[in-house]
């Protein structure tokens, strides 16, 4: 007989624990299933894990340019993995630990550690022992490191970002296929640890989602860091070559190759939906495995939901957790909170960060609304300057005709947080003069975006402008 409950979660990523806790307060009896680590990406190989690892490249490159702001320091700047990775491994895992303990202490929540599979549109097992059944069944599987079909990839040892978790050395010469969000942040990392670096791109630019000139300029600053960049590798294939690792980039014979000792992969993810037994509830998936949702995230089937990177919806921490808040205010708060009503927000996490909002000007452009655009370069901004750390720009689109912003690109100093000021603006559906004649705080990167948007121009290529 299985174990009645009013709902499971399966997943402890970034959404399930804290909808295990709404649920719990409401008064429901609530399983939670987790097959690995509880926390999940974020919190074991994602975001924290890799911050942490970004703050200690970031202290080991302003050690190096210690002269720069006055001091002196004798000797080359030494890094110590292993006391990188235990840095690491300390904050990593005292988040785990928490939010391990804070589902273990839930009331009314009983934690399942095993594999969860759907047997029928109300009934999961865990495991082979274990069978649960309940009215209610919520997804937060999350992704896993995509590897791709790549000739020799079984023939060479690769890392993912899960894999590179344990690693307690500078690799000699480290070769990172995929130039994105995790192949950038993990490349400048290690270029500061120490290690030679090559990204390899498939396309033309790195970042191919944002616009040009923020690749360009994100290429700029990882290549003055000696990073070497191999883009338009359209073939790309792995072999061993020695103790080495040889990286085929064209599709001719007699291929140029990039040579390195240890090979990471970042080229995106897969759904961890093909073990889930979706078939047996009847559950919706697209061509890529993510579980197909409404704006409200409800599957096909009534009574299951799918939250988090595996409806395909975001691929972010906030975003995971925007979909917890949007199904507790649905199901307990008679809220119609939906997917649509968030505006698009992320982060970069090279140094100098990328805070990004909204439209890109491309995407903007083929909405085919006249649009102003303002762009400042961070040597103009006194706190960048003060810092010593003026790499970058600012730039914001604006629709000409309701004055709400579209877009907003603060690749420099503070951009991260920075972006913030913007982006509320943006929620709020204010005209940007409301931020124009804000007054802010001297000397903060901030200050300078009402200044920015005094300065708003056509956006180049807009008929309508
Ligand atoms: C290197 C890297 C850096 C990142 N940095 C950032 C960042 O700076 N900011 C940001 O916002 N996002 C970042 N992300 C993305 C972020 O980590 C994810 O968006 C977030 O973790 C998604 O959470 P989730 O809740 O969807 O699933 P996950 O956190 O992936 O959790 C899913 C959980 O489900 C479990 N599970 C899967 N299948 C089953 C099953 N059948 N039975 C039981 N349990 C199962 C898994 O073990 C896992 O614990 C980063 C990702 C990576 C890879």
């Amino acid at each position: 007989m299985p174990t009645p409950f009013d709902a499971i979660i399966i997943g402890t990523g970034q959404a399930g624990p804290s909808l295990a806790d709404r649920l719990s307060r409401a008064g429901m009896k609530v399983a939670v299933v987790e097959r690995g680590l509880v926390g999940g990406t974020c919190v074991n190989t994602g975001c924290t894990p890799t911050k942490t690892m970004v703050a200690s490249a970031y202290a080991a490159h302003l050690a190096r340019r210690a002269a720069d702001f006055g001091l002196a320091l004798d000797g080359p700047v030494r890094v110590d993995m292993k006391r990188v990775k235990a840095r690491k491994d300390a904050i990593s895992g005292a988040s785990r630990r928490s939010v391990e303990q804070w589902l273990r202490t839930m009331p009314n929540c009983t934690l399942y550690q095993g594999s969860a599979r759907f047997r029928s549109p109300q009934e999961v097992s865990v495991g082979t022992a274990t069978l649960l059944t309940a009215p209610r069944i919520f997804l937060n599987v999350g992704t896993r490191p995509r590897v791709p079909a790549m000739p020799g990839l079984d023939q060479v040892d690769y890392l993912t970002n899960s894999s590179l978790m344990n690693v307690d050395f500078l690799p000699p010469h480290l070769l990172i296929v995929g130039g994105s969000y995790v192949g950038l942040e993990f490349g400048q990392m290690f270029r500061r640890f120490g290690s030679e670096v090559t990204i390899i791109e498939m396309g033309p630019r790195l970042l191919q989602r944002e616009d040009e000139d923020v690749s360009l300029a994100i290429q700029e600053i990882v290549e003055r860091e000696g990073i070497h960049v191999r883009l338009n590798a359209e073939c790309i294939s792995a072999a061993r070559q020695g103790s080495q690792i040889a990286v085929g980039l064209t599709c001719q014979t007699g291929v140029p190759s990039a040579i390195g000792t240890h090979l990471l992969l970042a080229v995106g993810r897969t759904p961890n939906t093909g073990d889930l037994g979706l078939d047996q509830a009847g559950v919706a998936q697209d061509k890529h495995g993510y579980i197909v949702v409404d704006d409200q995230l409800c599957t096909n089937v009534p009574g299951i939901w799918a939250l988090g990177d595996c409806n395909g919806k975001g691929a972010f921490t906030h975003t995971a957790y925007n979909d917890f808040e949007i199904i507790a205010a649905n199901l307990l708060d008679h809220e119609p909170r939906r997917v649509s009503d968030r505006i698009q927000a992320y982060a970069l996490y090279i140094d100098p960060p990328l805070g990004r909002a909204g439209l890109t000007d491309a995407q903007v452009r083929a909405t085919g609304k006249p649009a102003l655009m303002a762009k400042r370069p961070m040597t103009r901004v006194a706190r960048a300057v003060e810092k010593g750390e003026t790499q970058g720009f600012m730039k914001v689109v604006v629709d000409r005709d309701s004055k709400q912003i579209l877009g907003v690109a603060l690749l420099g100093t503070g951009g991260d947080e920075a972006v913030h000021g913007v982006l509320d603006v943006m929620y709020a559906k204010a005209p940007y003069t409301l931020l124009q004649r804000a007054m802010h705080i001297h000397p903060t990167v901030s200050e300078l975006i009402p200044t920015l948007l005094q300065d708003l121009k056509p956006l180049g290529g807009d008929p309508g402008a």
